[in-house]
């Protein structure tokens, strides 16, 4: 009797301690599964970081407006969603060699005052460059546009009317392209090959469209922000501090400050060992990384770089 008591007893007892412990197993198990759960929510919201910093700058106070015709903004939003989706072509933001090659790039010309200016350093310097002109200021420039047909220069096409072409159906963005195509040929009797978006602003759907009209879709890697009345010193520092091989320096040429800040930076751009060529001679050569600076031997088994992986 006392034996089975004391055995019902010590059943007892062991009964309550794995009650006890299953007790407080339970709530870990709990919390356990929580975690889980929150892995899985933060694992669905690390896939969708282009939302997350759309709704964070829809909070986001709005900057001053800046005078009309005088705002670029950096692309950063829009070639983050580029970024995002992995198929199709993808807008260049710079093309390294490996031969320190580099693009001066103007946008929103020709300037009846600033081009001819411009055209005639770059020409004395022998600098190549590359314009993206706008149709709202070829139309009352086309002679100024005609300075653009020697040799030095490449012409690209800024659309007409400086719109946010993400904002705009297929067709409209056709009209905006092919209404300055006929205006550049014109002037120039040449065709752009490639076009710059007003603001940067790009998508999928707006690259594939330029594309298609047999445009590459070129953004910039060193933004002088020349246009937000900065000065000539500032223009070449940000130039000269930012750019690397392969860069795609971007500038307006209807400033005061374009063609001091040109001058300058071509001098300063040369010393360091820089070469200038228009966007479409750059990326006629094969893509080197940035990192190794050496360019990849022709005919040593180089791959040619594909869209996805050379397209910034
Ligand atoms: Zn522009």
């Amino acid at each position: 009797m006392l034996t089975f008591c004391f055995r019902t007893r010590c059943a007892r007892t062991l009964l309550a301690t794995m009650a006890a412990v299953l007790l407080a197993l339970l709530p870990s198990a709990v919390v356990a599964q929580t975690q889980r759960s929150d892995n899985r929510v933060a694992r669905t919201t690390a896939v969708q970081p282009v939302r997350a910093a759309k709704s964070k700058a829809a909070t986001k106070p709005k900057p001053p407006k800046e005078p009309a015709g005088y705002s670029e903004i950096v692309p950063g939003l829009e070639r983050a969603t580029a970024a995002a989706e992995t198929q199709g072509p993808k807008p260049i933001t710079a093309w390294p060699t490996g031969r320190k090659l580099i693009a001066l790039t103007y946008d929103d010309g020709p300037n009846p005052t600033v081009t001819p200016e411009l055209v005639a350093l770059l020409k004395r310097k022998q600098v190549k460059a590359t314009f993206y002109l706008l149709g709202e200021s070829l139309a009352g420039q086309m002679r100024t546009a005609a300075l653009l047909q020697d040799p030095l220069f490449e012409v690209g096409n800024h659309t007409y009317s400086h719109k946010q072409l993400t904002k705009l159906d297929d067709a409209s963005v056709e009209r905006e392209l092919t209404r300055t195509e006929a205006l550049i040929t014109s002037a120039t009797g040449r065709r752009a090959r490639t076009m710059r978006p007003p603001y940067g602003a790009n998508n999928q759907r707006v690259v594939e469209v330029c594309e298609r009209l047999g445009y590459k879709v070129i953004l910039w890697d060193v933004d002088t922000n020349d246009w937000r009345k900065r000065t000539v010193d500032q223009i070449v520092q940000t130039i000269v501090s930012g750019t690397e091989d392969g860069s795609i320096i971007l500038m307006h040429d209807r400033l005061p400050t374009t063609v001091p800040a040109t001058e300058r930076a071509i001098d300063a751009l040369r010393a360091r060992g820089f070469e200038f060529v228009t966007v479409s001679e750059l990326l006629s050569l094969p893509r080197a990384s940035r990192a190794g600076t050496a360019a990849r031997p022709a005919g040593a088994g180089a791959k040619a770089p594909s869209s996805a992986a050379t397209n910034l």
